[in-house]
């Protein structure tokens, strides 16, 4: 039985070997050390049964928007005793939520506001944990997308950068929806630009074994592979993997 959006039958391994392959390819064009890039699995609206199939295709890193829709999947994921998930959050945050993610993902990638750090700040602190975080950054200057704008991305993290729970581990971007992911290679090529002054002017978190280079959380489904020319060390694909969503 299929459902609706989810393909099944294997089909999952198949597009992630596909995507892998495809991001060997751009490292090899581009000079670089196709482990330098993570490739997170966008799951979210995703039944279970998909994230176990790409699991067992070898899929490590999960990506989830929702909070609750994260905290049902953890559920089974205990439940099922499955070990070996890093969860990433990635979509929109509301500050009353922070709460419940705290020591539940590896990364929260979609920081966008200087008060969303500070409640990861106050809520870490209550727990007496060190949560890592990326900036969001709205690049292609979207109304409709999140995150800091470019020009107060800097000060935002000298702001960041000064709170003792959370650790400042790079930066996240969206860029625009497009056919043809060439397009989007300013973009990814502007946060690479700041992420550079970024560490230039010290305001990361020092680098560890976990994250040996800043972050660049940045490509998508239909713009990946541009995305790791311009330096990604984190894709966020969902569709490619997955299938359309309903
Ligand atoms: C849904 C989503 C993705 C994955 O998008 P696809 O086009 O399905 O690959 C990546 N990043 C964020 C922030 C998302 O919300």
């Amino acid at each position: 039985m299929r459902e609706a959006g989810y393909p099944g039958d294997g089909e999952i391994g198949e597009n992630l070997r596909r995507v892998q392959n495809r991001v060997e390819a751009a490292c090899r064009k581009a000079g670089r050390n196709p482990e330098e890039v993570t490739l997170i699995a966008v799951s979210k609206k995703k039944p279970w049964e998909a994230i176990r199939e790409a699991r067992a295709a070898g899929a490590a890193d999960f990506g989830e928007n929702y909070v609750q829709e994260l905290q049902e999947k953890q559920a089974i994921q205990e439940s099922e005793g499955m070990d070996g998930i890093r969860w990433h959050m990635i979509g929109h945050l509301q500050k009353n939520k922070v709460r419940f993610l705290i020591g539940r993902t590896v990364l929260i990638h979609s920081v966008d506001s200087i008060a969303l750090a500070e409640q990861v700040e106050k809520e870490s602190a209550k727990r007496d944990a060190v949560t890592d975080i990326l900036m969001e950054v709205n690049v292609a200057g979207e109304e409709s997308k999140w995150g800091f704008r470019p020009e107060n991305a800097l000060s935002g993290a000298a702001e960041i950068a000064k709170l003792a729970h959370v650790r400042l581990r790079g930066w996240m971007t969206s860029a625009p929806y497009t056919a043809d992911g060439e397009s989007n290679r300013p973009f990814f090529r502007e946060l690479r630009q700041l992420s550079e002054q970024a560490a230039e002017a010290g305001l990361l978190a020092e680098f560890d074994r976990n994250y040996p280079v800043p972050v660049l959380s940045m490509g998508m489904s239909c713009d990946y592979e541009a995305a790791v020319l311009e330096g990604a060390t984190m894709i966020r694909v969902g569709t490619e993997i997955f299938g359309e969503r309903g």
